[in-house]
């Protein structure tokens, strides 16, 4: 399927993506903006999504993201990227309305909620998937700049296991482009400011390790967050730092969005499934890298996601003796 046979006859097309928009998610929807315009330019093009955070301001076209879902507006297509329908947030009654939706993910827990669903879970991320639907020769560097960043976020720079041969020759291809990906790559990726700094040297001193130190668990509060003044984007990336203390095999990091509400997120080294772990919360996401919203104290919520991942390193362990 190649995407501009889909939406051909449109005059209105419609795009969107999950509620926290990481890396990937930006960069898929920009990257779909961009190549809609181009090839259509007699078509109403409007994405919705929540604000992105401020370092990807170096995509183009980002001020034209319309992060108020309140619209009378009715589209013939909805694109739904990097997301089910339950993650679209507030963007839900506007795909819900359209005459055609779309869903384009690489999620293993998303099912499909269009009317075409092209979800492919062996994808290193939405943008590697989208970048294969598009036609090659359409593609110009702002596209390849994004679909290249989608890519990179996804994979922690190529880094996950999530990485295939494939995502490599893609890559290749994107950086004959010519942008300056080194640049990109630090200021999108690598760069943190002081605060953000802060309050993951804070998380990780107060992390705590359980299970025979196989798993380890961080939290921020509101109050953390208060105190250092930073919000919910700036907590990027601290999961993944106590991921790589040694001899760990699930990293656990919360914060607080609201009354005995927490976000959660985790990452394993492969041992722990922790998209399957993710989904029995509600939430959802990849074996390695999963998450979900839990109501609770910060530990009971520990307590019940501690029992579904011991009961998964036991079947595991069954399973290498067997
Ligand atoms: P993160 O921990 O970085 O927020 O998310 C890790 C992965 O899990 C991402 O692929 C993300 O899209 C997915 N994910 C995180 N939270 C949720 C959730 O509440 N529901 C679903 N379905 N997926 C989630
Ligand atoms: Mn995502």
């Amino acid at each position: 399927m190649k995407i501009i046979s889909e939406v051909k006859d449109a005059k209105k097309i419609a795009i969107g993506g999950h509620v926290r928009p990481d890396g990937d998610c930006v960069c898929s929807v920009m990257a779909l903006y961009r190549y809609l315009q181009k090839e259509l330019p007699e078509t109403q093009i409007d994405v919705y999504l929540e604000k992105p955070a401020a370092v990807f301001d170096c995509i183009q076209d980002i001020d034209k993201i319309c992060s108020d879902f309140q619209t009378d507006q009715v589209y013939d297509v909805f694109f739904a990227l990097d997301s089910n329908d339950e993650r679209l947030g507030d963007a839900l009654s506007i795909y819900q309305k359209a005459g055609r939706r779309i869903n384009i993910d690489h999620h293993i827990s998303n099912t499909g909620c269009g009317d075409l669903n092209i979800i492919e879970p062996q994808r290193s991320s939405t943008a590697e998937l989208l970048y294969d639907l598009m036609d090659p020769e359409k593609v110009d560097e702002e596209i390849a700049k994004a679909v290249y960043l989608g890519i990179a976020h996804d994979t922690g720079v190529f880094r996950y296991s999530n990485t295939s041969p494939h995502t490599m020759e893609m890559a290749a291809k994107l950086l004959r482009f010519g942008f300056d990906f080194s640049a990109l790559l630090e200021h999108t990726f690598y760069e943190k400011t002081y605060v953000q700094t802060q309050i993951m040297g804070r998380a990780v001193l107060e992390s705590v390790r359980f299970m025979n130190d196989r798993c380890i668990v961080s939290m921020v509060s509101r109050r953390m967050m208060d105190f250092y003044q930073v919000n919910t984007k700036d907590l990027d990336g601290i999961v993944n730092q106590l991921q790589v203390v040694s001899g760990v095999d699930c990293a656990i990091f919360m914060y607080e969005i609201g009354t005995l509400q927490y976000k959660v997120s985790m990452r394993s080294n492969g041992k722990v499934n922790v998209a399957d772990v993710a989904v029995k919360f509600g939430g959802g996401g990849h074996v390695r890298a999963a998450g979900c919203t839990m109501n609770g104290t910060y530990h009971d919520n520990i307590n019940n996601l501690s029992r579904e991942i011991a009961g998964q390193m036991k079947r595991a362990e069954q399973k290498e003796r067997a």
